[in-house]
């Protein structure tokens, strides 16, 4: 069947989703190819250029659909890290989405009347923009590393993205979260000789951000993360290691930017230590809510930390940080991965939605990524075609409803949500929001 077809029959089952939204979805899940002729252009005469546009960073995980080595060189050096739609046989306002390459998908970025379109096969769907090359991404720090690769900004310029930990301490597939490639995807970057810098220090932040404020970059938020730290690292325990970069800029860039920080749920004490550095916004990400499916998917999260107790932190953390600024994260469409999930949809959406009752009825937002089955895990191996879009487009339903049952707000720190407002480019759960009234909020 043709992408288009499966699209138009979906957008007449679930009417009331934004067209944005289902193909932003299915793009998610499907991944995207681009013809060589998209990315390189030739100039005047002096041979082949590269358009300058902001080309993929790796910003955590591969996000990939095959492994760097069955990229062709173009695709793995100059991919774009999201792309915008807007036009075409739907009309569609602008929508971004991030990059996940996948040669054999049918959804293909070519050139087309001189501008560049979005085709399922031969058939365009949509114009594709690109962002342009932010200003900083040519400059280096002083030992002559990119500083696009400390600091990269990923949804539109919205968000730095600064993972200061590019492993994980849980390692191997008794402890690794299987739908996870942090560590095998650091190892294919080195090999692949792309700078990536597996421990970033708070002076290389500090420097890093100096270049990206003196650019007058149009951020607003940044995210500091990594992998887990389970025993130490250069010393100092997982808060200690991830605390110190937000006191570092918020005593150097105060209140420059939303301060957003993704890590394990940590306990009380801890959580008060990260508030008092000056965090603004705390992600101790679920993964995925189901209580028999939790401790398969994330074996070493369940062993050092238990499934219960992780939930109960989470809710702890929102006495200190304020319901609405704890955001966990789940993985969309792993409920579904083989061979311990779910095969049908409505079981997968009703186990997932009694995790959003359970945090929105307590005032906390959790959001999702859309499942990236990435090769190098044991969940994305066996399970290449993902989650159905069925799945994506039922949840993008109830997360929206049980949001509104709640009378909850758009999560903070995410840009304004709605059709050709929405930045946040791994998911499209920003892309189905409308903006609450004022009234409604204070309910
Ligand atoms: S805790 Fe799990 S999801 Fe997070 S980096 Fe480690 S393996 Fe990946």
């Amino acid at each position: 069947m043709r992408r288009i077809d499966e699209l138009e029959a979906q957008f007449a089952r679930h009417p009331t989703l934004p067209r944005e939204a289902v193909l932003k979805a299915d793009l998610l899940r499907t991944g995207i190819c681009f013809d060589e002729r998209a990315l390189i252009h030739a100039d005047d005469g002096e041979g082949a250029s590269v358009r300058e546009h902001q080309p993929k960073s790796y910003f955590i995980f591969s996000f990939d659909m095959v492994r760097q080595q069955q990229l062709d060189e173009t695709q793995k050096w100059h991919a774009p890290e999201e792309i915008a739609l807007t036009g075409g046989r739907w009309n569609l306002q602008r929508t971004i989405v991030s990059t996940r390459l996948n040669p054999s998908s049918p959804y293909r970025v070519a050139p087309r009347d001189g501008a560049l379109w979005l085709h399922d096969g031969e058939e365009p769907l949509a114009e594709v923009g690109l962002h342009d090359l932010p200003p900083y991404y040519r400059a280096k720090l002083p030992d002559g590393r990119p500083v696009a690769e400390i600091t990269p900004t990923i949804e539109w310029g919205y968000l730095l993205y600064l993972t200061v930990f590019r492993v994980c301490q849980y390692f191997g597939a008794h402890e690794e979260c299987q739908f996870c490639d942090i560590n095998n995807n650091y190892r294919q970057q080195i090999q692949e000789g792309r700078p990536y810098t597996g421990v970033k220090s708070v002076a290389d932040i500090l420097a890093a951000l100096e270049a990206v404020d003196a650019s007058g970059s149009e951020s607003l938020a940044y995210t500091i993360t990594g992998g887990s730290v389970t025993s130490t690292l250069q010393g100092k325990n997982e808060v200690e290691f991830y605390s110190q970069y937000v006191e570092a800029i918020e005593s150097r860039f105060p209140g420059r930017w939303i301060s957003k920080v993704v890590t394990q749920a940590w306990p009380v004490a801890d959580v008060k230590r990260l508030k008092a550095a000056g965090a603004q916004i705390y992600h101790p990400n679920y993964e995925i809510w189901d209580a028999g499916l939790f401790p398969k998917i994330c074996p070493g999260k369940d062993r050092y930390v238990g499934r219960d107790e992780w939930i109960r932190r989470i809710v702890d953390a929102a006495e200190v940080f304020g319901p609405a600024y704890v955001i966990p994260n789940f993985v969309a469409g792993i409920e579904m991965a083989q061979p311990h999930g779910y095969t049908e949809v409505e079981e997968a959406i009703r186990s997932t939605a009694e995790g959003l009752e359970f945090f929105m009825s307590k005032g906390i937002t959790p959001r999702f990524t859309t499942w990236c089955p990435e090769p190098m895990t044991p969940l994305g191996d066996a399970n290449p075609e993902g989650a159905p879009l069925e799945y994506h487009l039922r949840l993008l339903e109830t997360y929206r409803d049980t949001l509104h049952a709640y009378r909850l707000a758009p999560p903070p720190g995410y840009g304004e949500p709605g059709p050709g407002k929405a930045v946040f480019s791994v998911s499209p759960f920003m892309d189905v929001l409308a903006p609450i009234s004022a009234d409604a909020a204070a309910v």
